[in-house]
């Protein structure tokens, strides 16, 4: 089993999507393991995406992230990064595959719909920060 981070970002929160992609996300057979809705301030948004501080679009992303109220999950499934990751599409929801969330429901490389993490150890770090001392339900139990 792994698990992942992911994020229902402030544009797809505004525009009342959460639910469908709260139903992709079981379609798709990911357990969820812990949900909050959250409003990011500039400075916690910031320390989340510091690995692109000093990138030119990390101020518009900065920005955005704190625009409004976001969903972050904790999603459990084998493979579950790279599985998140395949359902979000590419970054870019004009080059995303058909069918996917960003694709569906992202309108720019910057308000994209949702999050994922990209690899256990940013996995790691993602689900702490948002989830800090949480113990989550572990397999078998509530899910
Ligand atoms: P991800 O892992 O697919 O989310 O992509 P990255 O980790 O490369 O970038 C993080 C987030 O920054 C993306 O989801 C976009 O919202 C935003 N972003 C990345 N590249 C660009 C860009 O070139 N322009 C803008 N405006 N936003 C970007």
């Amino acid at each position: 089993m792994e698990r992942t981070l992911a994020i229902i970002k402030p544009d797809a929160v505004r525009r009342r999507l959460t639910g469908r992609i709260l139903a992709r996300i079981e379609e798709a057979g990911f357990q969820i393991r812990a949900m909050r809705l959250v409003q990011l301030t500039r400075t916690e948004a910031e320390g989340f995406y510091a690995v692109h501080r000093g990138k030119p679009f990390f101020p518009g992303l900065t920005e955005f992230m704190s625009s409004g109220p976001a969903v972050v999950l904790v999603l459990e499934a084998p493979g579950a990064i790279g599985r998140w990751r395949e359902l979000m599409g590419a970054t870019d929801p004009s080059k995303a595959a058909e069918g996917t969330l960003r694709r569906e429901y992202g309108t720019s490389i910057g308000e994209n719909a949702t999050h994922g993490s990209d690899a256990p150890e940013t996995a790691a770090f993602e689900i702490g920060y948002f989830f800090p001392g949480v113990e989550l339900a572990r397999a078998g139990g509530v899910g």
